[in-house]
């Protein structure tokens, strides 16, 4: 089968790839569609943890082609979702319901092979049936709002909160949503693309600004009159990790959700965090949010259809590549059987 594999930092490949034989408890997938990323553009700089060569790809969604043969709760042709996040049951974390932070945490397309790819193995327990109506395109979206569900779950918004949220890339969009559904009464997005603004408009915040053109420290006092009661960073920068300190009212909570590269640093005053009385937290991946990233998905509390979607299919793996780190789309998708 026909697969995008990294290779080695900076070198990826679409080639043939042999399928092993399936495991009893594992389920092979046919592959209708799987999102890239800004992990996959930072696993391809090898700015991550990925030990290639192993296949890319880990929000996917695909249809059931063959099972092994201990698995009785699927059947073939049937519609499914994958959370690609692997946690080995018996560690101190498993045991406790924190299988996100088990140290042998392993994920598909990340250090196993994943979903760019005409057909993938997946563990049984890591499949979830999609309803038959699920509506297209979102299930290379399901893993993401799995994740930004999580953030909205330890962001503790309490209704009639005021909320800034930093970046409205694919994140920012889908926490937007997540977070007026969460009954936030007063939404500020900062984001400098202007295309992007203007789909944060659309999704319903009450003010979007362009911190390229307004200083915008002051704009969130003038508009909440004492700072944000929560803000969720969800840019992936020291910069505003850094300005989201400043936006958190005296008691306020600052959420970091996106992602900043292994090793960069900001100075932080202590005394800040003392005297504001902040709380400050971070959100990684998806533990057991996935089954409500469906609902959420196929409820339209999350609406995609507003996402300007780019398809691909895998030899243009590259272009998917460049239009999803240069903002060219919200989302690159891949369609590796597209005929
Ligand atoms: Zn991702
Ligand atoms: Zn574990």
């Amino acid at each position: 089968m026909k697969a995008i594999v990294y290779e080695r930092p900076d070198v990826i490949s679409v080639r043939e790839r042999a399928l092993r034989p399936l495991q009893p408890n594992e389920v092979l997938i046919k592959v209708s569609s799987c999102g890239v990323c800004g992990t996959d553009v930072h696993i391809v700089k090898g700015e991550s943890r990925s030990t290639p060569p192993v296949v890319l790809g880990h929000e996917y969604c695909g249809v059931v082609e063959e099972l092994g043969s201990a698995v009785s709760t699927f059947v073939r042709g049937q519609l499914v979702a994958v959370d690609p996040n692997i946690s080995c049951g018996i560690c101190y974390f498993c045991r406790r319901g924190e299988v996100h932070l088990c140290p042998k945490l392993q994920a598909l397309g990340v250090d196993i092979d994943g979903g760019m790819a005409e057909y993938c193995i997946v563990p049984v327990q890591q499949l979830f049936p999609l309803p038959e109506n699920f509506p297209k395109d979102a299930g290379a979206f399901i893993e993401p709002v799995s994740c930004v569900l999580h953030g909205i779950d330890r962001a503790m918004i309490k209704t009639g909160d005021s909320v800034v949220i930093l970046g409205s890339g694919t994140i920012g969009l889908m926490m937007l949503q997540l977070v007026r559904a969460a009954g936030a009464s007063k939404i500020i997005v900062i984001e400098p693309t202007e295309k992007k603004r203007k789909i944060a408009d659309t999704f319903g915040a009450n003010v979007v600004l362009d911190p390229t053109d307004s200083d915008v420290l002051t704009a969130v006092m003038d508009l909440t009159g004492v700072g944000a009661d929560v803000v969720i960073e969800c840019v992936g920068r020291t910069a505003t990790a850094q300005n989201a300190l400043d936006l958190a009212r005296r008691g306020g909570t600052v959420e970091y959700f996106g992602v900043c590269p292994v090793g960069h640093t900001f100075p932080l005053e202590p005394n800040k965090v003392f005297y504001k009385e902040l709380t400050i937290v971070g959100s990684f991946v998806n533990p057991f949010t996935f089954e409500r990233a469906i609902t959420a998905l196929s409820s339209g509390i999350i609406s995609i259809d507003a996402f300007p979607v780019t398809r691909f299919g895998l030899d243009d793996f590259r272009e998917a590549l460049r239009y999803q780190e240069e903002g060219l789309t919200i989302k690159s998708i891949i369609e590796p059987n597209r005929s």
